[in-house]
């Protein structure tokens, strides 16, 4: 049993069956044990692999978006530029390359990292060193400075706690993490829950249906929202653009798909982001988005042909590597990373968002 599975099972042992949210967050996020608290799991030697650790051309379009966002916004003369969950600090870094192109731009921006894994902020503080911009780190929104913000979130999204439930006879039911033969298990809770719980458009369903909420999306809706000074952001990541049934909580050790209670902080929980539910939290919240497009066609929208096509004239010799890594990133099957991964950007005003790219 990873340290981890036994910390739940006395957890469970006292307190009953966890949630599969608190569950998820526990698994990810727990100080001592978490998985994303204790390791880098970026890279071949890792676990999984992101589009900003592919190709140094994905964080440079999203500096061109960047750029253009505080275009969109007015060119403040100072600007924070928000990053949620910023892995190895790779986005970043060539974010940051990429803004030079426009001084002005580059010397209005004051970077904000939220990240809350010791061991990643550490991995963060050594990429950007050498950005040449002050960096700031945060655990939440809440002490990012007042001002005008960009911000961009790549595979942020999709490490939010969700919470299940599955349509039974008796009605809808929470889905939750307990044991079975002192291991961990998944079962359900004992009463149902009210339907209102449940999104609207999804309450018809047959038994075995289930049906995920990600409770995060409110919290991150409320604060964008209630920030000071007005806001874009770009949010890449995988899912679907329509909430469905089903579920997509996955675990992946080792770039393979493993069991998520297996090694609970030992494995990477993730589940797709449900762009409709997303982006009703952020209009409840009163910003503005934009309809989520394909990582393809953001890519191509910020310029990549132009972009690979001047990289590989500047290293002829990387052409080879090059031309593999944008492939993949803008891969067009229904698994592949141009397809799978959507972005939807958000706005504090109709006018701001009309002007992004
Ligand atoms: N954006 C990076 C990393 C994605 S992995 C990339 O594309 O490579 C998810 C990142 O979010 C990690 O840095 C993880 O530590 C961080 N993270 C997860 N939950 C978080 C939370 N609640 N608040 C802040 N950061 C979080």
């Amino acid at each position: 049993m990873s340290a981890l599975a036994a910390e739940l099972a006395a957890l469970i042992r006292a307190e009953g069956p966890l949630p599969v949210d608190r569950f998820m967050a526990l698994a990810l996020g727990h100080p001592g044990h978490g998985y994303y608290t204790t390791r880098d799991p970026f890279g071949r030697a890792g676990d999984f692999v992101t589009a900003p650790e592919i190709s140094q051309v994905f964080g440079e379009l999203i500096g061109v978006w960047a750029a253009s966002a505080w275009e969109a916004l007015g060119r403040p003369p100072a600007v924070n530029l928000v990053e949620l969950g910023p892995g190895r600090g790779t986005l970043m870094a060539d974010l940051l390359r990429a803004a030079r192109a426009l001084p002005a731009f580059a010397a209005a921006l004051s970077v904000q990292l939220v990240e809350t894994s010791p061991v990643l902020t550490a991995r963060q503080r050594e990429t950007l060193a050498s950005a040449g911009v002050p960096c700031a780190w945060h655990r939440d929104l809440s002490t990012v400075p007042p001002g005008p913000t960009i911000l961009v979130a790549n595979e942020f999204l999709d490490a939010l706690p969700i919470r299940q439930f599955v349509m039974t006879a008796d009605g809808w039911r929470e889905r939750v993490v307990g044991l079975a033969d002192g291991a961990l298990a998944f079962g359900l809770a004992r009463d149902p829950m009210p339907v209102e719980v449940i999104p609207a458009g999804l309450r018809q369903a047959s038994p075995g249906a289930v049906v995920e909420i990600c409770p995060a999306f409110r919290a991150l809706a409320t604060a964008l929202a209630d920030r000071d000074a007005p806001i874009a952001a770009l949010f890449v990541d995988y899912g679907h653009v329509q909430s469905a049934h089903g579920e997509t909580l996955q675990a992946v050790k080792g770039h393979r798909f493993a069991d998520p209670l297996a090694a609970p902080g030992e494995a990477d929980l993730t589940a797709h982001v449900d762009f409709e539910a997303f982006a009703a939290a952020l209009a409840g919240a009163g910003l503005v988005t934009g309809a989520p497009v394909t990582q393809r066609a953001l890519l191509f929208g910020l310029g990549l042909r132009e972009r690979a096509e001047r990289l590989a004239g500047l290293r002829p010799e990387a052409f080879e590597s090059l031309r593999v890594a944008v492939e993949r990133l803008i891969n067009p099957e229904p698994a592949g990373m141009g397809s799978l991964f959507k972005a939807i950007s958000v706005a504090s005003s109709p006018a701001t968002l009309k002007a992004l790219p």
